[in-house]
This record gives C-alpha cells, structure tokens and sequence, in this order.
C-alpha cells in the first residue's frame, strides 16, 4: 500500500469508527476470508466492524471464525441498509467496481455517506473511494489485508481468527499455491499467518474434504459434458438446471469444476457455462494459461470481467445459443490461444 492510501486511512481510523465491510455477490473463500479477517482487526483497534454480503455463501466456508455473524444482504435488507445508513466507513473488498454487489445493494452503496476505502486485486478498478488499495499483481484480497495490516503498522497484531481467515483467502484465490499469481511474498506472508495460528492441513480439510455426495455426482455429470475443442486449445464444461436440480445443487458445488477442463494437456482456455433459470442467466467462468487474458475475453462479449487468468461473466441467451455463441467467437482468438504459453 502506498504512502500516499496509507496516510488517508490512518487519519480516517485514528479515532473509533463505525465500520462497514461489503464484499462481491456470490462470494468466494478470498471475499468471506478478507472481509472477516479485516472485520476482526478492526475491532481489535477499537473500531466497531459489521461484514455484510449481497447473498449467501458456500458451506465449506460455513466454519470460518466470526461467520455467523455476516449479515447477508438478500436476507436482512432493512437492517443492512440501517447498518450502511450509519457507517462512517464502508470497506469494499475484492471487488472493483459496485456494480459487482449486483441488485440494488449497488444503489444503496451510491447513496451511501459513508467514506469508501477499496481493497482489490482485480482488473480495472473504479473510482469511488477516498483511499484506494488495488493491485492487480497480488495473489489475493486476503493477502492484501495482511499488507494493509503491515503498513498500519500492527502487523504483529495477528491473531489466530485473522490468520484463519486470511489464510484460507490465500490458499482458495490461489488454488492452493498453484496459480502464477503466487508469490514469495504470497509464501512470506503465509508462514507468518501459519505462525499466527492457521493450521494449514486443518483448513485444507474443511474447505476441500467436505464433499456432498451429490456435489461428487454432480462433478461426474459435468465431467461427462466436457468438450475439448483441440485445435482451439479450448475445453468447456456445461451444466443445465436439470442437472443441478438432479444433484439438489447448492452454493458453492461448482466451484473449482472449470479447473479440470483446464487440466487437459494443451488447453489454455477452459470456460464452465451453468444454467440459472431463477436469474433467466447463464453464469459463465473462465480460466486461462500464460497470457490469454481472459478478463479481456469476459469483458468484451459477456458483460463480466476479473483477473488475466480468472474471469468470470453472464449472457442472457438460453444454454444452446450461448455455446453456439461462444463457438462461433472462439476461432477470432484462434492466434492468441496457440501462442498463450
Ligand atoms: P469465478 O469464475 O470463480 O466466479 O470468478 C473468477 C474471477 O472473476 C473472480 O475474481 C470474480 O470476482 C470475477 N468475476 C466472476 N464473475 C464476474 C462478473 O460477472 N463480472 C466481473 N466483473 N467479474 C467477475
Ligand atoms: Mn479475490
């Protein structure tokens, strides 16, 4: 964090403030994991801290220290609109622009008194905040917090609820340590949240070894939609409602499935399109190897956005035509993905 964002934000907590901290719609282990990490240094430094999300989060993060206490906006929107109404500071982390709240938390937000401070590591941040923290070469929000921490100089104030949740940002934003986004310093700091009191085997375990049975089944199902496209060295995964409905789909059952179609040998690009009639969308996410950005890809035809390597973004067209879509502007790119790596 600069000089610069760090004098701001120090003057802005030298007093206690009421606190807000708001991450992105369907949150992921990095959004729940920064947001409660920062939530408990907050309040470690006299300040009062409230963690809100647009809507609920996966199970396996359901174990998180201070989990229970995140007002989830879909479910209480009066009593978070109460809690916005009065902040003093509104916190927004691991997103960059408010509309990525989704709904109408997005004008709550606009209309909001409060001072914003930005946490962020995705493309393209947006301009709304008094200090604003965004670095799109760091591995996580998660590990932005523990650098925020550090230049508030309280770093040595770890706890082990922090480091519990901060670790588990790290190791889910990062696919545990493996994407190019990881760092020494990403590794750096990790050891220092393991001395803190994060037990990485034990957070591996709740995150990764909480299976459904269904969620297994449902893997198998997508498993055995995936198409290879070779000469395009792109591999993409369909999900209907159906399929979902079949396996009593929950949130967070999809997670990590686009990775195995990543997985095959020379694919750089892998996408994973999943049917939301609720939302009359298709929920489309897409990994990519070297440099095929795939935030660019999921700006310019899907209305979403993300990281080089990690996008994700919608289209309102029914399953079939949004494949027929994604096929026929596959082979434009056809250039950019045999030269990728
Ligand atoms: P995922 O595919 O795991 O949902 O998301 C991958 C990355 O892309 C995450 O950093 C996420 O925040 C971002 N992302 C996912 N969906 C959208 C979207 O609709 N719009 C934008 N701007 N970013 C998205
Ligand atoms: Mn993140």
């Amino acid at each position: 964090m600069n000089n610069e964002t760090t004098q701001v934000v120090k003057k802005l907590l030298a007093s206690p403030q009421k606190v807000a901290i708001v991450g992105h719609k369907n949150p992921d282990g990095d959004a729940i994991g920064s947001c409660l990490g920062l939530s408990f240094f907050l309040k470690s430094q006299g300040h009062s801290a409230t963690v809100i999300m647009p809507n609920d989060f996966p199970d396996f993060l359901k174990w998180l220290p201070g989990c229970d206490e995140i007002v989830i906006y879909e479910k209480e929107v009066e009593n978070s609109k109460k809690i916005f109404e009065k902040a003093d500071i509104i916190f927004t982390l691991d997103f960059n622009s408010l509309d990525r709240v989704g709904g109408e938390l997005q004008s709550v937000l606009e209309n909001a008194a409060a001072k914003f401070v930005m946490i962020d590591h995705h493309q393209q941040p947006a301009d709304y905040a008094v200090a604003t923290y965004s670095d799109v070469k760091m591995s996580s929000t998660s590990e932005m917090v523990y650098h925020f921490m550090d230049a508030m100089d309280q770093a040595e104030k770890l706890s082990k609820e922090i480091a519990v949740n901060l670790y588990t940002g790290i190791m889910t934003d990062t696919g545990s340590f493996r994407f190019s986004s990881t760092t020494p310093t990403t590794h750096r700091v990790a050891a220092k949240l393991i001395e803190a009191g994060a037990q990485s085997a034990i957070i591996n375990q709740n995150v990764y070894d909480t299976n459904s049975s269904e969620r297994m089944k449902l893997l198998g199902v997508a498993l055995n939609n995936l198409v290879i496209l070779p000469e395009l060295h792109t591999a993409y995964i369909t999900l209907t409602q159906k399929e979902l409905d079949d396996h009593n789909f929950k949130k967070g059952d999809t997670e990590g499935f686009v990775n195995y179609a990543l997985s095959v040998k020379g694919i750089v690009f892998a996408a994973i399109f999943i049917e939301n009639k609720q939302e009359s969308i298709v929920k489309i996410s897409f990994r990519s190897k070297g440099n095929f950005s795939v935030n660019d890809f999921a700006r310019n035809h899907y209305s979403g956005g993300g990281h080089i390597n990690a996008a994700g973004g919608k289209s309102s067209q029914d399953l079939n035509n949004t494949i027929n879509e994604f096929i026929s502007i596959l082979p434009r790119y056809k250039n950019a993905l045999t030269n990728a790596l």
